[in-house]
């Protein structure tokens, strides 16, 4: 990767990393977001500073497989383990978004498990979202319910904490954290309707078969541009 495509990169993700600050997905210097680049680096938010205060120079460089910080002008993330091991765990994954949307926290709190009630929440997100119990944030322990939870699905809700969400670009994990928090709403409104319908497996299979949506999707995992 050159040095030039590094630097798109980490503007693209500083950008989307704004974007959740602004869409109010995170609050002042919540949340953390990290890319690992073709050489195994992972560029890491520093911790405690808002997105919209930071320059794509303070993303801070980690060997993905020996955890060595390679320059240590600023803090990496408190959750610096929690995205070391899922890159670790997961090598096709290259971003990863930690956020904390306030209608998952609050459904989180109260144990109401997120459920697809619409096609976008079945392409993005699959039929399933684990949530993992709470635990002390920053910890190796979160790090290692995460990376357990996460074995072959591309988000999990923290209970009382927020969300984490991967992709192969940081497009897909940026549209994921979206649809967790629009799914997250969608079902607080419809509970307080009535008792929602939930797409079945077959309704989720059949949205999955479609053409249309493999197409949609191959599309957002090379938008990085
Ligand atoms: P950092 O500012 O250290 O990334 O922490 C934010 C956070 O969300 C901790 O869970
Ligand atoms: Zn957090």
């Amino acid at each position: 990767m050159t040095d030039e495509e590094l630097k798109k990169k980490k503007t693209l993700l500083l950008e989307y990393s704004q974007l959740m600050q602004k869409e109010g997905l995170v609050i002042g210097p919540g949340g953390n977001t990290s890319i690992k680049d073709e050489d195994g680096v992972m560029w890491i938010s520093p911790s405690g500073i808002p997105f919209m205060e930071m320059s794509i120079d303070d993303f801070v460089p980690i060997d993905v497989s020996t955890g060595k910080i390679l320059d240590s002008r600023l803090m990496p993330s408190s959750e610096v383990a929690l995205h070391l091991f899922l890159y670790q765990a997961r090598s096709d994954i290259n971003c990863i978004f930690h956020s904390h949307p306030p209608y998952v926290i609050s459904l989180s709190s109260v144990d109401i498990l997120l459920v697809p009630l619409f096609p976008d929440f079945v392409v993005y997100l699959g039929d399933y979202v684990p949530q993992v119990t709470y635990v002390t944030p920053c910890t190796e322990d979160m790090a290692q319910l995460v990376v357990q939870a996460m074995k072959d699905v591309p988000s999990c809700v923290l209970k009382n904490h927020g969300a984490i969400a991967v992709g192969k670009s940081i497009k897909e994990a940026y549209t994921r954290t979206q649809v967790l928090e629009s799914g997250a709403q969608i079902l607080f409104q419809a509970k307080l309707l009535g008792e929602p319908y939930v797409l079945s497996k077959k309704d989720s299979q059949a949205i999955l078969n479609l053409e249309i949506e493999q197409y949609r999707k191959k599309l957002l995992q090379k938008s990085d541009k």
